[in-house]
């Protein structure tokens, strides 16, 4: 599903909820094709990757991708190497590949963790609730109201209305969040949703961050939503993400991973 809206000097190419593939077109345009081309190949990769990571201890860091339909929304998997606990970050519409990941891994969530409260990253907490109901279930205080109100997280408006139980936990920017032996720096990232958090690790180097639908590769989140603010998203991938190090890995909720540097350095929206 891919819906094309216009705006002045921006055209949105929307292949989701809130997937955000935003486009910036160079003065002498684009065609149409390519436009297409460049969203197709997105909504493609990954199908599925894998980060190892040792962290100061020696002690490896996997992260796990994978890509929940309709909307090719990435969830992530992390786990320190030789634990058995692991976090998982927004589970969306397909839980089942997350159960056969952690089942094939002997795996126990120990927190589900929400960047933000948009259907296609919540909708599988429900799933991950019942079978784990002890495994909090976290989220910014200020996109908690989205887990259980279906014309909110934009489930009624795409035709999938559900919803989520409600957050056992609500963070702010400054908290950290730290279980099944890994530690997250909480910063707050207003624009695409007026709550959306994001997860900084940085017991590695690089440090690796969950963005959400903040920054993509090349990209941004959408903005065209009735609580969204370009304003806001600019700045705060300005002042949360680029005062990372260049070095930092970005995990975004929506197609490839790339790095601070690449983004400072090749990102249209920010040129
Ligand atoms: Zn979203």
């Amino acid at each position: 599903m891919i819906s094309l809206l216009a705006c002045p000097g921006l055209v949105y190419i929307a292949p989701c909820v809130c997937t955000g593939l935003q486009v910036k077109f160079a003065p002498d345009g684009v065609t149409l094709h390519e436009q297409q081309t460049r969203s197709s190949q997105l909504r493609e990769s990954p199908k599925f990757i894998l980060i190892s990571i040792f962290d100061a201890d020696k002690k490896m860091v996997k992260w796990h991708c994978i890509v929940s339909q309709p909307f090719a929304e990435n969830t992530y998997i992390a786990t320190v190497a030789g634990r058995s606990d692991c976090l998982v970050i927004d589970p969306g519409f397909e839980p089942d590949k997350v159960f056969q990941s952690l089942e094939s891994e002997d795996l126990v969530p120990s927190a589900i963790l929400n960047t933000h409260g948009h259907s296609d990253h919540i909708a599988g907490n429900a799933a991950l609730k019942e079978r784990w109901p002890t495994a909090p279930l976290v989220i910014g205080h200020g996109d908690a109201n989205k887990l259980t109100d279906p014309e909110l997280n934009l489930s009624a408006t795409y035709g999938l209305p559900m919803v989520s139980p409600p957050a056992d936990s609500m963070l702010a920017a400054g908290d950290v969040f730290a279980d099944a032996g890994l530690e997250f720096e909480v910063r707050e990232t207003p624009g695409h949703s007026p709550g959306h958090i994001v997860f900084i690790c940085k017991q590695h180097d690089p440090w690796v961050v969950f963005g959400g639908d903040v920054l993509f590769r090349g990209s941004i989140g959408r903005t065209d939503f009735p609580d969204g603010n370009h304003e806001h998203l600019i700045t705060a991938v300005r002042e949360q993400l680029f005062t990372l190090p260049d070095t930092t890995i970005v995990l975004p909720g929506h197609g490839p991973s790339t790095t601070v540097g690449e983004e400072k350095a090749t990102n249209p929206f920010f040129a």
